[in-house]
Formats: C-alpha cells, structure tokens, sequence
C-alpha cells in the first residue's frame, strides 16, 4: 500500500510528536511512524519516569527530615512496587494522552519500523518511507517532507552491557522491581546525579563515579562545585578523576566489584548493583539514510540551522541530531522544522536559549553561557549570586542551600547566562528564560514586582545584585 502525505514523521517521541501536532494545525496531512509507543524516550524511559521516581524519593526524604519541622513520623517504609506502580499510572495517563492529541488532530499513526528510501518511479526524491508492518505487511508514505526524529539510547560502555540483573542502564533500572542496598553509579552527568539522589533518598547507599575532574562537566563550575558539597553532605561519594574500565568490573555472588583508578591508585567498591549512565547515542543506524545524502558525523544526523539534512526536504531533529539531548530541545525544534517547510524564516532554535535542568535533590537549572564559556568567547562579564539563605521563604520551606548566579555581558548588559542551584531551581528557571527571549537587561529584571514571601524574590535580587543594589545582602 502506498501513502502519499505532507509530513511524515519518523519516530514518535517528543519531537515527533510535537513536530506533528504543529504541522496539521498548519493543515498539512501528517503520518507518524513509530516502532514503539508513542512518547518515546521522554514519556517512556526518561522524563516522566524518573521525575516520577524522583517526587516519591523527595517524600521519604521530607518525611526523614519532618523533626526538624515539628512533626514526627515514625516507621518510614518504601514499597517500591506501589512507587513503580504509581510511575506507571503517570505514564499510562500521559500516553493516553498522547493518542488522543493524534486522534484529535487527524494525524495517522502507523506501528511498524520505518526505513527511508531512495528516489524511485513513484517518488522521484529519495525520503519515502517504508514501515514494515508487524505482520510483516509493508505500508510506503511517500511525503512531500520528512522529519527524522528518531531518538538517541544509552551509550554502553564496550563489554559492560546490561544483565538484566546486576548491571543496567537508565533504561533497565526504571523497571527495577526492588532496591539495592548499594549502587555504583558509573556517571557523573545529569541522568547520573539524578539516580545517584533518587537512590539515596531511597535509602540506597551511592557511589558516584565520574572520569573527570568534576561532576556536570557541561554545567558552570560553581554550579558543579555546589552539587558535589551538597551530594557529598547528603552522603553520597564522589568519585572524580576516575575512570572505569570494563574489565575492571567484576561480578559474584557478593555484588559487583569495580576497581576504579583514582589520583594514580586503584580502589575496589563493591556494590549490589550497577548504573551505567555514560551519556546517549543517536539512532541513526538502520534507518536507510544510506540511501539519500543525508550524512551522519560521530553518530548524529547533520543539519544546517533550518534543522535541513543535505536533502533538504528532509529535516531531523531531536536527540539524533545531538546538541541538547532534552525533550524541550527537540519538540521546540520539531515546530521550527515545520515553520521553516512552509516558508517562515529565521525560526532558529539556540543551544543558549534552552533551559537545562536537574531534578536531583537539590535541584539545579541554567540557561545561556556559563562563565567560563562567556570568557573563553572573549566576553568582558559582570557575575553576580545571591544564596537561597538570603530569601525568606527559603528559610520558611528549611531549604537555604544554593545560590542563584548570573553571568552579565558588561558592555551590552546582556543577561549571557543564569546559573540555579536549590530549590525549585527548575521552576525558577522560567524567569530566566522570559528574560532571555525577551532580552531583558538586570536593571529591568531587577524591577520585576515578585510576591513576598516567595523563592522568585531571589531573581530580582540576583539581578540588583549586579549594580551592587540588592536589598537582602
Ligand atoms: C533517564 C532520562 C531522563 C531524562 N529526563 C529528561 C528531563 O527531565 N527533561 C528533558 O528535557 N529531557 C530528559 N531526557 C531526555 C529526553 O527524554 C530526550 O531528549 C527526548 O525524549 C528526545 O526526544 P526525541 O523525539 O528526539 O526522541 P525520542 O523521545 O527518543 O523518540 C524517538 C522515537 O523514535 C522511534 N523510532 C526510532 N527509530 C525508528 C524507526 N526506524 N521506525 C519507527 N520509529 C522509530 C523510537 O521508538 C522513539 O519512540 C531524559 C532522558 C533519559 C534517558
């Protein structure tokens, strides 16, 4: 059977779906091909999920530090079987969800593998698609434009692949059906310091491993410097500088044994078990991009800035393509995709203009360059903090750790960056990003009228802060 449509979508994640969405309402036909369920990475095996995981982590975690508040609270328990299944009942609400924005939307949702094909009597371009059916029929979309969205999945490390037991990824430890006593968390970067403060609000004991010299490699230093104090408070060991080799991981009876090369020395940790969180690869492979010049380099798809392959009725966007691996990255450049297709110019999506955010406990987020980012581009900068310790309700909510940090271009006053660590850091986050969009200079910001008592007050004070006029320091 043959298809012709406007839009095909190939793979039906958050970019995809949202790439669809936006182009029927721009009454385009619209087909999505999804192997899997539709939601992806994001709704299945990432955001949700762990976000999921991550709230029933903070109740135990509140309910242990409830003394300090006036309140005891004996006999804490973890079912984690009932936290499993209350994740499961967001997601299954979420997908629902999902479907019915297709249905409502009049986009048709084929389930099957597609695969890109190459020019041929029936598409004189290369970009139809074939979607192998599960009962082995095979549909052709032939679409006037296609938007790869195919997604990314866990980088392993070579000879330490999950076991469905003691050694897992993301992937596998979000079907976990019980808890470790101990982990060893091979990873210092986001997806890793989430699982690494998850656990042990759990009550799990938590090694964190990173190769580098420091945690959230991608994050401002500072930023970096507050997570690993207030982690290493918590409990948690930080390893840095120390890398894992596979075969120095070792599997008995007893747990798992790594021997991690640390300062020169190597040190044995023994745990239950084994998160491997080593960063994301794009599935680019498999798709039948062979067939058309579109090129891959280091595993991701090229495009230009329009999200264009080097055929340029074929987009792709999301986590295949690299950059910024996160949700909000692919669908906002899904609906750019889109609006560059039907005319619209200069809808760019910047790496600076996404918000980047981590929901361990504490909380971290940060929008545009960090300083040293800002220096090494040859900006002349203004930084300014203020600690949470400063705001009132920080004090009222018992979370005063954390500071927010703003990088300002001395010469234009821009704001260049925004840098949070504390609580509720991935909401407050918005603000920077309304101030980013809107270009907004510290002195404007610094007279944004904010409730009082809120933790929203720090924005402002951050922003005073600047022109040495904050009000609490
Ligand atoms: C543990 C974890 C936590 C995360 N937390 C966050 C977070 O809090 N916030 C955030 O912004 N991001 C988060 N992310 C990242 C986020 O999930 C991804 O950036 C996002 O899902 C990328 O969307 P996408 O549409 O590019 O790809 P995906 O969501 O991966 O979707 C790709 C889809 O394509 C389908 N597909 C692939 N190949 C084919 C084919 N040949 N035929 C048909 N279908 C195909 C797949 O089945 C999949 O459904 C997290 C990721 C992980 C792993």
């Amino acid at each position: 059977m043959t298809k012709q449509v406007d839009v095909a979508i190939l793979g039906g994640g958050t970019g995809g779906y949202i790439a669809a969405i936006a182009a029927a309402q721009f009454g385009y036909s619209v087909v999505v091909i999804e192997r899997d369920r539709l939601g992806g990475t994001c709704l299945h095996r990432g955001c949700i999920p762990s976000k999921s995981l991550l709230r029933s982590a903070e109740i135990v975690a509140q309910a242990k530090t409830s003394e300090s508040f006036g309140i005891h609270i004996e006999g804490v328990k973890v079912d984690f079987k009932a936290v499993q299944a209350r994740k499961q009942a967001v997601v299954d609400q979420l997908h629902r969800g999902v479907q019915y924005l297709m249905k409502k939307h009049n986009i048709e949702v084929i389930h099957g593998n597609g695969r890109v094909m190459g020019p041929s009597i029936f598409s004189p371009k290369s970009g139809s698609v074939a979607v192998e059916l599960a009962d082995d029929e095979v549909i052709t979309v032939v679409p006037k434009h296609l938007i790869i969205a195919t997604g990314s999945r866990p980088r392993l490390l070579p000879g330490l692949e999950p076991d469905g037991d003691r050694i897992a990824t993301s992937d596998e430890a979000l079907e976990w059906t019980s808890l470790p006593e101990s982990v060893a968390i091979i990873g210092g970067g986001v997806i890793g310091i989430e699982w690494a403060s998850l656990l042990h609000d759990f009550g799990v004991e938590v090694d964190l491993i990173e190769a580098g010299p420091r945690i959230l490699p991608l994050e401002d230093a500072d930023i970096s410097k507050e997570m690993t104090r207030l982690l290493t408070k918590k409990g948690i060991r930080i390893h840095t500088s120390a890398a894992v080799e596979s075969e120095a991981v070792l599997k008995d009876e007893k747990g798992v044994h790594l021997i991690i090369g640390k300062e020169g020395e190597p040190v044995t940790l023994t745990a239950d078990r084994v998160l491997v969180s080593i960063g994301r690869i794009g599935n680019v492979e498999q798709l039948g991009l062979e067939n058309t010049n579109v090129r891959i380099d280091r595993g991701t798809i090229q495009v230009n800035e329009s999200l264009q392959t080097h055929e340029p009725h074929i987009y792709a966007i999301g986590d295949c393509i690299g950059g910024l691996q996160l949700a909000h990255a692919a669908s906002a450049e899904g609906i750019a995709a889109v609006k560059h297709m039907r005319g619209e110019s200069g809808v760019h999506v910047s790496d600076k203009m996404i918000p980047k955010c981590i929901y361990s406990k504490p909380e971290a987020a940060s929008i545009g360059y960090t300083e040293e980012e800002a220096r090494k581009e040859g900006y002349d900068v203004t930084v300014s903090k203020i600690p949470f310790s400063a705001i009132g309700k920080a004090l009222v909510e018992g979370d005063t750790d954390g500071f927010v940090k703003v990088v300002i271009d001395q010469h234009t006053e821009d704001v260049l960056g925004v840098h949070i660590i504390g609580p509720h850091a991935t909401e407050l986050i918005g603000e920077a990003s309304l101030a980013k969009l809107l270009n907004a200079s510290p002195w404007e910001l610094g007279q944004v009228i904010h409730a009082h008592p809120t933790l929203s007050e720090i924005m402002s004070e951050v922003m005073l802060a600047v022109d040495g006029k904050s009000l609490v320091m």
